[in-house]
């Protein structure tokens, strides 16, 4: 067996640090392999041809090479597919961010990798075209990400008496699930997060929230309610906290200001 080969892959760039003097090391999410580290030597040395090449959220084909005894790919070439980061701007920019960050924390099998690379790509032609209520698109491939990572979360179905209600009030994190009004009442504790009567409204409509994407008025409180509980129930479900500095700068520095309602 030999001890090098090379392989080519199309994949999603999550994150790119700094290494050394010239060099980046990449965090590249492939269809065909999953999620791997890239080491690109020499990237940053004068003008290179490259530069723009591993920008977070491009989509790019890359030819690698690795090493059997080692977990580390390295970079031989490539090229640009899409580029979506700059196309966006703010604020929608941060939102992409949101989701790589997410991929980034995320332990992902090579079986999901194939999907999950799908879901990003459509998620940012979505942000592309969406230039209002751009939070909504977020929170569906919240949803989406649930599905194909097996934690789907049932927006319909009180976790309580499993009744199919249209008044959810609260969510439930130690079920995962939300809570009826009715079970509300006999189940108050310190996992309760329940929540307006607005939000309560969004959560009824996520599943099919692109058709109302043009005539919706979100408020911030409700922005805020309903992004808390996607990324609750992803922690919840995964055991781990999921740190999402780009959705908290989203919120602090530009949602108030600009839309304020
Ligand atoms: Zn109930």
């Amino acid at each position: 067996m030999k001890n090098n080969y090379n392989l080519e892959v199309q994949g999603i760039i999550l994150k790119k640090t700094i290494y050394g003097d010239t060099s980046l090391i990449l965090e590249i999410l492939c269809k065909e392999v999953g999620k791997i580290s890239v080491l690109a030597r020499g990237i940053r040395k004068g003008k290179s041809k490259f530069s723009g090449l591993f920008e977070s959220g491009n989509r790019v084909e890359l030819l690698l090479s690795k090493k059997n005894s080692s977990d580390f790919y390295y970079f031989k070439n490539g090229t640009l597919i899409n580029a979506y980061l700059f196309s966006l701007g703010y604020p929608r920019n941060l939102l992409l961010y949101a989701a790589l960050e997410i991929c980034h924390q995320l332990l992902i099998s090579e079986d999901e990798a194939e999907n999950i690379y799908s879901l990003l790509l459509t998620y940012f032609e979505y942000l592309q075209k969406q230039a209002e209520n751009e939070i909504a698109i977020f929170w569906r491939f919240l949803l989406r990400l649930f599905i194909v990572t097996g934690i789907e979360l049932n927006l319909r179905r009180c976790t309580f008496c499993h009744l199919d209600s249209s008044n959810m009030v609260a969510y439930y994190s130690l079920r995962h699930g939300f809570i009826c009004e009715k079970c509300f009442q006999n189940h108050l504790d310190e996992f309760v997060i329940n929540f307006s009567f607005q939000t309560a409204g969004i959560i009824h409509i996520l599943p099919e929230i692109g058709n109302h994407l043009k005539n919706l008025s979100i408020s911030s409180k409700t922005a805020r309610e309903v992004t808390k509980i996607l990324l609750l129930h992803l922690s919840e479900q995964f055991h781990k906290k999921f740190y999402c500095k780009s959705i908290d700068y989203y919120f602090e520095n530009l949602y108030h200001k600009i839309k304020l309602k």
